[in-house]
């Protein structure tokens, strides 16, 4: 009872449409749709066959009447689904479509049947045989070509083995007998093949959908920042490649934009980098609020966001919005209980005009970028044709530094600093030059910033320092010698071995050398620099922050380093003496480093009057061209013997 009971909710099971899957749905009527047109085929062409058996045996009502209405149902049909391949339309429709052949198939079937057991009476033996055999064989391949449909191949099968079987049992003829036996067992066992097959079938649309959700899924993340759910790096890359195709298409102007965070890395040191990771979010949200329907940001990735700016009309509306983004990311985060404050440099970049393609629009962007973050930190910068000429210079350069025999074509020069107690000249600051035989003199600020850039600033510094404390040597014991250092001679404890060895196969006494380290190379990785600076004072060394009121660190950061002296740079010391603001910012800086108990050097001065100036304050030690410009080595000793008041 119970496995009639199974069997009945089988054979329902096989009867229903699956209604809540509506992928499989579509499944099944994409593969039947392929398949049906195949079975009218066979459909067809069996009957004619038959035809042409029976057709001086039976009435032409059989051998043509009937046979004309089954071929055009047949065709009817066949051109129902062949005009629909390639379109899968919405789910109701296809429900309707499956519902729809899943009853046609009754009269399709009673129809064939009848028509075919009705021509048995008319033929001879090898006839009759031949209509059990194209009743056999024609529901065969209906039931193959209707597997995707069970309740389609069920009912074709139930309506035409019923038929067959009685009507050949009924014949009493043996071999017919045994036709119908044979056909009923085949039948079975296609079902079950055919059930199995469904099974399958489902299973692999169910997979397929999984996999399709999964790929989708993965497909979202890899075009999405995980932290700020911006758009990432590679998803940039492709909208800015979109986004270019629309410009050149509608002749439009576009402009791209890299942001850096200033002052990003100690924040991250200091507080961690969960507060790190909010403060990003944050800049992502206030980055998002900035954007309109022309204009996308995405996070290249640590504290560098992009910009795509579509249909600029002109450079003023560029720099103004460029201005209002760094005006945005300057406004203090409150992310603990203190508010931060960071800065963004931007650089932009625009495409006709300048540059020609996405790539070169990233290149000239990230160097206007570069240029911004050197001379105008929390600033926005757009690629100009002044940059243009300088991207070809340090083209230019790079390559001529990297062909360059360092040892033979650089030179150091030396420049005093004044001690204004009397005691006059107290050290020289070594400063570096270079003569290339293909460019002629290239000045420091050019080939150490491009040294800096392409990583060969560690193969500079060790002759440079090499040279500086071979003519160090020759000065008497109480003339210090101070030697620049940049950010990378300081980002790894491994490069500062290397210059503390040559520092000490000079024989120059550590504790007269002061290592200039600039505000900038400091906080681009404070722990680091520490552990390095930490390194020189452990050998003797002093350590000066050069370049000092230029760059962004904070009280607490310069009382972290273990610093000696303070270099007060000189863009605050030219007209100080006229000008106030620079005169208050001398004052405040000499304050200060007393208050630290630091030394300090004023650099940069050219004039009596700021000299004069200086001398109000206090300042005690100064450098400028107004006592002497940098001079050659063999210069220095001459000069130590020149009492400074007759130079002045
Ligand atoms: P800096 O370390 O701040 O050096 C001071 C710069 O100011 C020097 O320029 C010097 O010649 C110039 N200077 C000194 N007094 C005056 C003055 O009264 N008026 C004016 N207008 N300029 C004055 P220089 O030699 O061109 O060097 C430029 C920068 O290049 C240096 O700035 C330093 O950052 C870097 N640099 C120079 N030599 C080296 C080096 O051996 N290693 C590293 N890493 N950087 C170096
Ligand atoms: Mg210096
Ligand atoms: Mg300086």
């Amino acid at each position: 009872m119970a496995s009639i009971k199974g069997l009945g909710e089988r054979l329902r099971a096989m009867m229903d449409l699956p209604r809540d899957d509506p992928r499989l749905l579509r499944a099944q009527y994409t593969a039947l749709g392929r398949q049906l047109p195949m079975m009218y085929f066979i459909l067809v062409v069996n009957t004619w066959v038959l035809v042409a058996t029976h057709i001086h045996l039976a009435p032409a009502a059989l051998t043509l009447a009937m046979p004309t209405v089954l071929t055009a149902v047949s065709i009817w049909r066949t051109l129902y689904w062949w005009r629909r391949r390639g379109i899968v339309p919405d789910d109701r429709e296809v429900h309707g479509a499956l519902m729809r052949t899943g009853v046609l198939s009754i009269p399709v079937a009673v129809g064939f049947t009848a028509w075919a057991l009705s021509l048995y009476p008319y033929g001879d033996d090898y006839a009759r045989v031949h209509v059990a055999f194209f009743m056999a064989i024609t529901v065969i391949g209906c039931i193959f070509s209707m597997m995707h449909l069970r309740r389609a191949a069920l009912i074709t099968t139930a309506v035409v083995d019923t038929a067959f079987v009685f009507f050949f049992i009924n014949t009493g003829v043996p071999v017919l007998v045994a036709c119908a036996v044979n056909i009923l067992l085949v039948s079975i066992a296609m079902l079950v093949i055919l059930h199995n097959h469904y099974t399958t079938f489902t299973r692999l649309v169910a997979e397929q959908a999984r996999s399709e959700q999964l790929s989708d899924e993965n497909l979202r993340l890899a075009h999405e920042d995980s932290l700020t759910g911006l758009p990432n790096r590679r998803q940039f890359f492709i909208a800015l490649e979109q986004a270019l195709a629309r410009a050149r298409l509608e002749g439009t102007r576009l402009a791209v934009g890299i942001l850096d965070l200033d002052g990003f890395k100690p924040i991250n040191d200091l507080y961690g980098h969960s507060v790190g990771d909010r403060l990003l979010v944050q800049v992502g949200e206030r980055l998002s609020t900035l954007v309109d329907r022309r204009t996308r940001v995405a996070r290249l990735g640590g504290d560098e966001f992009a910009l795509i700016i579509e249909q600029v009309e002109s450079d003023a509306q560029l720099l103004a919005f460029g201005q209002l983004i760094c005006q945005v990311l300057a406004v203090p985060i409150t992310l603990t209980d203190v508010p931060v404050q960071i800065g963004a440099s931007l650089g932009v970049a625009t495409f006709p005009d300048r540059a020609t393609d996405a790539e070169q629009a990233f290149e000239f962007a990230d160097y206007a970028l570069y240029q911004s973050k050197r001379s105008q930190r929390g600033q926005v910068s757009v690629f100009s044709e002044q940059h243009q000429s300088q991207l070809q210079r340090d083209i230019l350069t790079e390559q001529a530094l990297r062909r360059a025999d360092l040892d033979a074509e650089l030179a150091v020069v030396f420049q005093p600093i004044i001690a204004l107690d009397g005691r006059g000249t107290v050290a020289f600051e070594a400063l570096a030059r270079w003569h290339s035989p293909h460019l002629g003199f290239v000045p420091p600020g050019q080939f150490i910033a491009v040294a800096e850039r392409i990583g060969m600033i560690n193969q500079l510094t060790v002759p440079l320092l090499r040279k500086a404390l071979a003519t160090a040597s020759q000065w008497p014991a109480e003339v210090r010698l101070s030697f620049n250092l940049s950010a990378r001679d300081c980002g790894s404890p491994k490069a500062a071995q290397v210059l503390i060895d040559v520092i000490r196969a000079s024989g120059f006494d550590p504790v007269r050398l002061d290592l200039e380290i600039t505000e900038t190379a400091v906080m681009q990785d404070l722990q680091q620099v520490q552990a390095v600076i930490a390194m020189f004072r452990g050998m003797g060394c002093g350590i000066s922050l050069d370049d000092f009121g230029t760059g962004y660190s904070s009280l607490s950061q310069l009382h972290a380093l273990a610093l000696t002296k303070l270099k007060v740079d000189r863009s605050f010391v030219s007209d100080m003496h006229i000008n106030p603001a620079s005169f208050k910012i001398v004052k405040s800086l000499l304050a200060l480093s007393a208050d630290m108990q630091l030394d300090c050097i004023v650099e940069g001065v050219e004039s009596a009057q700021e000299l004069s100036a200086l001398e109000s304050l206090g300042a005690k030690l100064v450098q400028g061209y107004y006592f002497a410009k940098p001079m050659p080595a063999q210069q220095t000793l001459e000069w130590l013997e020149t009492p400074i008041c007759a130079i002045q």
